[in-house]
């Protein structure tokens, strides 16, 4: 699934293609996509100006005239691509925006069509629960504030680290490079975390999030840029997808176990799980 550095991306590929551009319409191809806001309200957007292109946690948020936003949530396998009308469309295209250009449009494509898309009228954060709960974005938070949230919950740190409520756009592939990163283990419950751990976490979550942005993301499957390029930072992965694989650290195999249902990767030799103090 797409998470931070991957939105991230396709949002900065994709806004100085689109922004200033002029919706000529919208196609809506896979009916079950709009989830919030009528059909009417998608055809209403006919004529507005596209105003910005911004990720919010995994989500994209663009920004029309009028008041009006599009918030598309990509899932598992949600991509945009900014294509020549006249190039020929696949069978996984699931919306359509056209401009009056008449010669460019923006699709949604979704082969697993669990993506989905909000048309709101009215300020994105409050005019939907998916935005307006939240938690705050980790590169603009600072470390009372993560330290706080940590100290706040029992649950394991994966766990915390995965809730959108708490943090925002953190997901599986890089809650366990950072965890790996500041030699935690992921079942570690958050609040016991001391001050040194907590420094470290937070630091490794701000490197592993903006090396992985000026990567362009990580490409294991299905994700493309809006300009169809591939991430490259899946190359600098150091035990996500390495189950077996030797440690960069200290060689011993990279583990899989399954915590809070989602699968974890981690060192057992350089994230030990401290042993409970009586
Ligand atoms: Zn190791």
């Amino acid at each position: 699934m797409p998470e931070l550095p991957e939105v991230e991306t396709i949002a900065r590929t994709l806004a100085p293609a689109v922004i200033g551009r002029t919706i000529a319409g919208i196609e809506l191809i896979y009916r079950p996509l709009l989830r919030t806001g009528s059909r009417r309200r998608l055809d209403a957007l006919t004529g507005s100006r596209l105003l910005s292109v911004r990720r919010r946690g995994k989500m994209l948020l663009i920004s029309c005239e009028g008041g009006r936003a599009l918030v598309f949530h990509l899932k598992m396998t949600g991509q945009f691509l900014f294509a020549k009308s006249s190039e020929p469309r696949d069978k996984h295209i699931r919306l359509i925006i056209r401009f009056d250009d008449g010669r460019n449009e923006l699709r949604f494509r979704d082969v697993r069509k669990f993506g989905f898309l909000l048309c709101l009228a009215g300020e994105p954060e409050s005019a939907c629960a998916e935005l307006g709960g939240l938690g705050p974005e980790p590169l603009e938070m600072g470390l009372a504030e993560f330290a706080a949230i940590l100290k706040a919950h029992r649950g394991r740190i994966k766990s915390i680290l995965l809730d959108q409520r708490r943090i925002a756009g953190i997901g599986n592939i890089y809650a366990d490079e950072m965890l790996f990163d500041a030699r935690i283990h992921p079942q570690t419950p958050a609040s016991s975390l001391r001050t040194p751990a907590v420094d470290r976490l937070y630091g490794s979550m701000r490197q592993i999030l903006t090396l992985a942005i000026a990567g362009k993301g990580s490409t294991l499957r299905d994700y493309r840029d809006a300009e169809g390029n591939e991430g490259s930072f899946q190359e600098s992965h150091k035990v996500y997808g390495r189950t077996g694989e030797p440690c960069a650290t200290c060689g011993t195999p990279i583990r899989m176990k399954r915590i809070g249902g989602r699968s974890s990767h981690y060192c057992p030799r350089c994230q030990r799980q401290k042993t409970r103090r009586a």
